[in-house]
């Protein structure tokens, strides 16, 4: 599971695939360890607790990064400011993904409990640029806001390594289905990555990357505007929010036992992916009806 990419640095691969509720890490065994995110199952608490954790760095509030935290007691959490509130409590936890704001209070305590999301104490935020030194390794907080408001990578200057945490470069593309998501903000997270140049990605859910980077990157940008056109096409002619989530535009049929959950995902995805495209004057809104401008 640990993987040593440098001297101190250690990928962790999740022996299933990184897929939600589960994600790669890094540690770094130096005179600080720091672990960065944990959802990794109890396996990542067998394989790091050993050795010892000092800091958790997490990258933003999703489940998937931090559904371990718990699991280090006595280790800091630090996180970025604007998803610190999403970390420590369950209610902001449901309020950050949009359940609150569409009325869905109800779904997103019985999400809560299904993915046993727990609040847990966060010790210290971090901001864009601060330089954490572990004695011989650097880590730079690169602040990628869009996936959520407070969404980090972390890059290691030493290596030009950088974890890009769900910046994941996944063929799927960008994923935005809560209301701390914005569109526009991603894709300028996106372009600051590309701008970077690191010779080796470490995603969340795809790992170790070191071919291809920059095409990568393109490709997965594109997948906004692939589901740009997508809704504009459906837009021509005029739906309701809830017409659009019933016509599952982007997410394909759920198992019926989770149904409920994917169209509430839908419908948080669409509605982010509608304010962009209102920004640009591309589409219009009429009472509960949107269509094309
Ligand atoms: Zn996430």
């Amino acid at each position: 599971m640990l993987k040593r990419i440098t001297e101190n640095i250690y990928f962790i691969e999740d022996p299933y695939r990184a897929k939600p509720p589960r994600c790669h890490c890094l540690y770094v065994e130096d005179d600080l360890r720091v672990l960065i995110d944990s959802s990794s199952g109890p396996e990542i608490v067998n394989a790091i607790g050993p050795h010892g954790v000092d800091l958790l760095l997490t990258s933003h509030f999703h489940m998937d990064h931090t559904l371990n935290h718990n699991s280090f007691s006595g280790a800091d959490i630090w996180v970025h400011s604007l998803d610190a509130p999403g970390v420590k409590s369950e209610r902001k936890y449901i309020e950050l993904l949009g359940f609150t704001k569409f009325g869905q209070e109800e779904l997103g305590q019985e999400y809560v409990r299904l993915m046993n999301i727990q609040g847990c104490p966060v010790t210290g935020e971090f901001v864009d640029g601060q330089v954490l030194n572990l004695g011989k390794t650097e880590i730079e907080v690169v602040h990628l806001p869009g996936h959520s408001a407070g969404h980090c990578g972390f890059y290691f200057p030493q290596h030009d390594i950088l974890y890009s945490a769900d910046i994941d470069l996944s063929r799927r593309g960008p994923w935005y289905g809560g209301v701390s998501s914005d569109i526009d903000a991603f894709i300028a997270s996106i372009r600051r990555i590309k701008d970077m140049q690191p010779s080796i990605i470490i995603s969340s859910h795809l790992g170790v990357i070191t071919d291809r980077i920059q095409k990568r990157i393109e490709n997965y940008v594109d997948q906004i505007y692939l589901k740009d056109e997508r809704l504009l096409q459906a837009l021509k002619t005029p739906q309701t929010l809830d017409d659009m989530v019933n016509n599952h535009l982007f997410h394909e049929e759920a198992p019926r036992q989770l149904i409920r959950f994917y169209n509430f995902f839908e419908k948080a995805w669409i509605s982010v992916h509608l304010e962009r495209l209102e920004r640009l004057s591309l589409v219009k809104r009429e009472g509960q009806l949107y269509y094309r401008s």
